[in-house]
């Protein structure tokens, strides 16, 4: 059964999102504060955490920032501040998606089956390797020369998903309807937020994703 971690300060709203995981078969784990919700992280196996940003004690940035240090599991950032820049700070600190209050807890719902359906989706083992990167869908593992590289949950959807897309152009509205599904919240610049990120990540090799102007990107391996 999949664990998710819930963290928000206000009872009502924490409670409803509860009593909707708990209908739809999950294990629950709640935290008022940021400091109880890294807590319960550590001594817990949690599957995907549902994160408050104005939190008493540790706000929900900071939350976000230690538990990336040690996981890549889907992170879901509830904000309350619709802000653009925000958001993206958001996804600079590894969030996978976020949902600005008020939000409706079915899109939410909607968004934690997704993200929890794609981790028993990749059964297989399957291995795609390309210009020096190794991707194992099973695993989640990639590898940079030979060197294992640490990526969050979509920041791993994109590249496998470029790279078994080869030499194709890949349009950001591709990219955002099959990572983050038709109800995504967010922009054209949240991925260009997370494919800066899973660049910086792949170092000398984040050339092999291409910006392809007025289009969108693809993965190609270097030319030698
Ligand atoms: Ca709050």
């Amino acid at each position: 059964m999949n664990k998710i971690l819930v963290v928000e300060d206000e009872n009502i709203l924490r409670e409803v999102i509860v009593d909707y995981l708990i209908d739809d078969g999950y294990q629950v784990l709640e935290a008022a504060d940021g400091e109880k919700a890294l807590e319960l992280f550590q001594s817990n196996s949690v599957d995907l955490v549902i994160l408050d940003i104005g939190l008493p004690k540790i706000d929900g940035w900071s939350v976000c920032r230690r538990i990336r240090k040690n996981s890549n599991i889907p992170i879901i950032i509830l904000t309350a501040r619709s802000d653009e820049d925000d958001s993206i700070l958001g996804y600079d600190l590894g969030a996978d998606d976020y949902l600005v209050k008020p939000y409706s807890p079915r899109v939410l719902m909607a968004k934690v089956k997704r993200f929890l359906e794609k981790y028993s989706d990749t059964v297989d083992e399957t291995l795609t390797s390309a210009g020096g990167i190794n991707i194992n869908i099973g695993s989640r593992l990639v590898s940079v020369d030979g060197i294992v590289i640490n990526l969050t949950h979509t920041e791993f959807e994109i590249l496998a998903y470029l790279m078994k897309n080869k030499g194709i152009v890949i349009t950001r509205e591709q990219l955002i309807s099959k990572i983050w599904g038709y109800d995504f919240y967010g922009d054209e610049k949240t991925v260009n937020s997370h494919i800066r990120n899973l660049r910086a990540k792949l170092g000398s090799k984040g050339s092999c994703i291409v910006t392809v102007i007025r289009s969108g990107y693809k993965f190609e391996e270097e030319q030698l």
